[in-house]
Protein backbone atom coordinates (compact mmCIF):
# COMPACT_ATOMS: atom_id res chain seq x y z
CA UNK A 1 0.00 0.00 0.00
CA UNK A 2 1.28 3.01 -1.00
CA UNK A 3 1.07 5.54 2.14
CA UNK A 4 -0.89 7.91 0.46
CA UNK A 5 -4.38 9.45 0.80
CA UNK A 6 -7.20 8.79 -1.33
CA UNK A 7 -7.86 10.27 -4.96
CA UNK A 8 -8.63 13.59 -4.10
CA UNK A 9 -9.13 15.60 -7.15
CA UNK A 10 -9.06 15.48 -10.73
CA UNK A 11 -6.49 13.11 -12.52
CA UNK A 12 -5.16 10.85 -15.00
CA UNK A 13 -4.03 7.01 -15.05
CA UNK A 14 -1.05 5.91 -16.98
CA UNK A 15 -1.23 2.18 -15.92
CA UNK A 16 -0.98 1.55 -12.18
CA UNK A 17 0.55 5.23 -12.20
CA UNK A 18 -1.99 8.20 -10.96
CA UNK A 19 -1.37 11.64 -11.74
CA UNK A 20 -3.53 13.96 -9.64
CA UNK A 21 -4.41 17.88 -8.56
CA UNK A 22 -5.41 18.85 -5.36
CA UNK A 23 -5.70 22.10 -4.05
CA UNK A 24 -4.48 22.85 0.11
CA UNK A 25 -0.85 23.05 1.17
CA UNK A 26 1.95 20.71 0.14
CA UNK A 27 3.58 20.28 3.95
CA UNK A 28 0.36 18.40 5.43
CA UNK A 29 0.73 15.48 2.45
CA UNK A 30 0.61 12.11 3.31
CA UNK A 31 2.89 11.14 0.40
CA UNK A 32 6.52 9.53 1.11
CA UNK A 33 8.24 12.81 -0.28
CA UNK A 34 7.05 16.33 -0.83
CA UNK A 35 9.24 18.38 -3.26
CA UNK A 36 10.30 21.60 -2.33
CA UNK A 37 10.84 24.42 -4.49
CA UNK A 38 13.93 25.77 -2.87
CA UNK A 39 16.85 27.60 -4.19
CA UNK A 40 20.64 26.73 -4.64
CA UNK A 41 21.78 27.62 -0.88
CA UNK A 42 19.42 25.41 0.32
CA UNK A 43 19.22 27.14 3.19
CA UNK A 44 15.54 27.89 3.24
CA UNK A 45 13.99 30.90 1.88
CA UNK A 46 10.56 32.51 1.48
CA UNK A 47 7.38 30.69 0.17
CA UNK A 48 6.59 27.07 -0.04
CA UNK A 49 10.31 26.65 1.36
CA UNK A 50 9.96 28.28 4.42
CA UNK A 51 6.76 26.65 4.84
CA UNK A 52 8.44 23.05 4.54
CA UNK A 53 11.17 24.10 7.24
CA UNK A 54 9.07 25.81 9.52
CA UNK A 55 6.90 22.46 9.62
CA UNK A 56 9.48 20.41 9.38
CA UNK A 57 12.33 21.72 11.66
CA UNK A 58 15.67 22.01 11.77
CA UNK A 59 16.83 18.25 10.74
CA UNK A 60 15.95 19.04 7.01
CA UNK A 61 18.03 22.20 7.36
CA UNK A 62 21.01 20.37 8.79
CA UNK A 63 21.10 17.54 6.38
CA UNK A 64 20.84 20.70 3.63
CA UNK A 65 24.22 22.36 5.08
CA UNK A 66 25.52 18.81 4.98
CA UNK A 67 24.98 18.61 1.04
CA UNK A 68 26.45 21.93 0.15
CA UNK A 69 28.86 21.50 1.92
CA UNK A 70 30.17 18.24 0.52
CA UNK A 71 28.78 19.26 -2.69
CA UNK A 72 28.15 22.87 -3.42
CA UNK A 73 25.04 25.22 -4.24
CA UNK A 74 22.75 23.29 -6.21
CA UNK A 75 22.41 23.83 -10.18
CA UNK A 76 18.93 25.10 -11.10
CA UNK A 77 17.34 21.72 -12.87
CA UNK A 78 18.63 19.08 -10.18
CA UNK A 79 17.50 17.08 -6.91
CA UNK A 80 18.52 16.27 -3.99
CA UNK A 81 16.95 14.06 -1.21
CA UNK A 82 16.82 15.02 2.55
CA UNK A 83 14.74 13.88 5.58
CA UNK A 84 11.64 15.40 6.36
CA UNK A 85 12.02 16.00 9.94
CA UNK A 86 8.57 16.68 11.56
CA UNK A 87 6.10 16.65 8.28
CA UNK A 88 4.04 13.62 7.50
CA UNK A 89 6.25 12.59 4.69
CA UNK A 90 9.16 10.93 5.70
CA UNK A 91 11.46 12.97 2.70
CA UNK A 92 11.54 16.45 1.24
CA UNK A 93 13.04 16.68 -2.43
CA UNK A 94 14.99 19.76 -2.97
CA UNK A 95 14.86 21.15 -6.60
CA UNK A 96 15.84 24.27 -7.54
CA UNK A 97 13.31 25.62 -10.02
CA UNK A 98 14.28 29.01 -13.17
CA UNK A 99 13.83 32.27 -12.66
CA UNK A 100 11.49 33.71 -15.25
CA UNK A 101 13.30 35.94 -17.58
CA UNK A 102 10.92 36.49 -20.31
CA UNK A 103 11.16 32.29 -21.33
CA UNK A 104 13.97 32.54 -23.99
CA UNK A 105 16.72 31.43 -21.73
CA UNK A 106 15.56 27.73 -21.57
CA UNK A 107 13.22 28.07 -19.11
CA UNK A 108 10.69 25.24 -20.25
CA UNK A 109 13.29 22.86 -20.24
CA UNK A 110 14.87 23.83 -16.76
CA UNK A 111 11.22 23.30 -15.13
CA UNK A 112 10.62 20.34 -16.91
CA UNK A 113 14.41 19.05 -15.57
CA UNK A 114 13.06 19.49 -12.15
CA UNK A 115 10.30 17.09 -12.45
CA UNK A 116 11.74 15.01 -14.17
CA UNK A 117 15.26 14.81 -11.37
CA UNK A 118 12.97 14.78 -8.66
CA UNK A 119 10.60 11.76 -9.92
CA UNK A 120 14.29 9.83 -10.59
CA UNK A 121 15.36 10.69 -7.59
CA UNK A 122 12.23 9.60 -6.18
CA UNK A 123 12.00 6.20 -8.20
CA UNK A 124 15.96 5.70 -7.47
CA UNK A 125 15.18 5.63 -3.25
CA UNK A 126 12.08 3.14 -3.52
CA UNK A 127 9.76 5.93 -2.70
CA UNK A 128 6.08 5.79 -4.17
CA UNK A 129 4.68 8.47 -3.99
CA UNK A 130 5.31 12.61 -4.48
CA UNK A 131 3.40 15.51 -3.92
CA UNK A 132 4.88 18.76 -5.79
CA UNK A 133 3.80 22.27 -5.29
CA UNK A 134 4.23 24.58 -8.60
CA UNK A 135 7.47 25.79 -9.35
CA UNK A 136 9.02 28.64 -9.96
CA UNK A 137 5.75 30.03 -10.49
CA UNK A 138 5.87 32.09 -7.19
CA UNK A 139 8.73 34.35 -6.04
CA UNK A 140 10.72 33.04 -9.28
CA UNK A 141 7.93 34.87 -11.76
CA UNK A 142 7.30 32.00 -14.16
CA UNK A 143 3.76 32.63 -15.53
CA UNK A 144 1.83 29.62 -14.21
CA UNK A 145 -0.77 29.38 -17.34
CA UNK A 146 2.89 28.15 -18.95
CA UNK A 147 4.63 26.36 -16.29
CA UNK A 148 1.62 24.20 -15.59
CA UNK A 149 1.92 23.09 -19.01
CA UNK A 150 5.63 22.13 -18.89
CA UNK A 151 4.86 20.71 -15.15
CA UNK A 152 1.82 18.79 -16.10
CA UNK A 153 3.68 17.55 -19.67
CA UNK A 154 6.77 16.66 -17.86
CA UNK A 155 5.31 14.30 -15.28
CA UNK A 156 2.57 12.76 -17.90
CA UNK A 157 5.91 11.91 -20.00
CA UNK A 158 7.64 9.96 -17.15
CA UNK A 159 4.77 8.54 -15.97
CA UNK A 160 3.45 6.91 -19.69
CA UNK A 161 7.10 5.76 -20.24
CA UNK A 162 6.56 3.51 -17.05
CA UNK A 163 7.46 4.53 -13.20
CA UNK A 164 7.68 2.72 -9.92
CA UNK A 165 6.07 5.67 -8.73
CA UNK A 166 2.08 5.25 -8.11
CA UNK A 167 1.11 8.40 -7.63
CA UNK A 168 2.36 11.83 -8.57
CA UNK A 169 0.06 14.81 -7.06
CA UNK A 170 0.22 18.64 -7.69
CA UNK A 171 -0.83 20.51 -4.59
CA UNK A 172 -2.12 23.73 -5.81
CA UNK A 173 -2.23 26.54 -3.06
CA UNK A 174 -4.28 28.99 -4.73
CA UNK A 175 -7.88 27.94 -6.71
CA UNK A 176 -6.38 30.21 -9.81
CA UNK A 177 -3.45 27.60 -9.60
CA UNK A 178 -5.35 24.89 -9.59
CA UNK A 179 -7.33 25.75 -12.73
CA UNK A 180 -4.81 26.51 -14.10
CA UNK A 181 -3.10 23.17 -13.71
CA UNK A 182 -6.41 21.54 -14.61
CA UNK A 183 -6.46 23.10 -17.67
CA UNK A 184 -3.04 22.18 -18.94
CA UNK A 185 -4.07 18.31 -17.48
CA UNK A 186 -7.59 18.31 -19.72
CA UNK A 187 -4.70 19.23 -22.82
CA UNK A 188 -3.10 22.89 -23.10
CA UNK A 189 -2.97 25.05 -26.10
CA UNK A 190 -1.10 22.52 -28.68
CA UNK A 191 1.35 24.85 -29.34
CA UNK A 192 2.86 25.31 -26.03
CA UNK A 193 2.22 21.64 -25.46
CA UNK A 194 5.56 20.07 -23.55
CA UNK A 195 6.39 18.01 -26.77
CA UNK A 196 7.52 21.00 -28.49
CA UNK A 197 10.43 21.46 -25.66
P1 LIG B 1 9.55 29.71 -6.46
O1 LIG B 1 10.69 30.48 -5.82
O2 LIG B 1 10.02 28.42 -7.12
O3 LIG B 1 8.74 30.57 -7.37
P2 LIG B 1 7.60 29.92 -4.27
O4 LIG B 1 7.64 29.15 -2.99
O5 LIG B 1 7.79 31.38 -4.20
O6 LIG B 1 8.68 29.18 -5.24
O7 LIG B 1 6.23 29.62 -5.00
C1 LIG B 1 5.91 28.41 -5.62
C2 LIG B 1 4.43 28.13 -5.46
O8 LIG B 1 4.22 27.53 -4.19
C3 LIG B 1 3.53 29.37 -5.50
O9 LIG B 1 2.43 29.07 -6.35
C4 LIG B 1 3.07 29.51 -4.06
O10 LIG B 1 1.77 30.06 -3.99
C5 LIG B 1 3.04 28.07 -3.62
N1 LIG B 1 3.06 27.81 -2.17
C6 LIG B 1 3.51 28.59 -1.16
N2 LIG B 1 3.33 27.95 0.02
C7 LIG B 1 2.77 26.74 -0.27
C8 LIG B 1 2.33 25.63 0.51
N3 LIG B 1 2.45 25.61 1.84
N4 LIG B 1 1.78 24.56 -0.14
C9 LIG B 1 1.67 24.55 -1.49
N5 LIG B 1 2.06 25.56 -2.26
C10 LIG B 1 2.59 26.65 -1.66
Amino acid sequence: MPSAEPATGPGRDFGPSRLELSRGDLTGQHVDAIVNAANSSLMGGGGVDGAIHRAGGPAILEECRRIVAATGPLPAGEAVITVGGRLPARHVIHTVGPRWRGGNHGEPQTLARCYRSSLALAAEKGLSSVAFPSISTGAYGYPVEEAAVVAVGAVADVLQAGSPLRLVRFVLFSESDFDAYRRALAGGPADRRPDRI
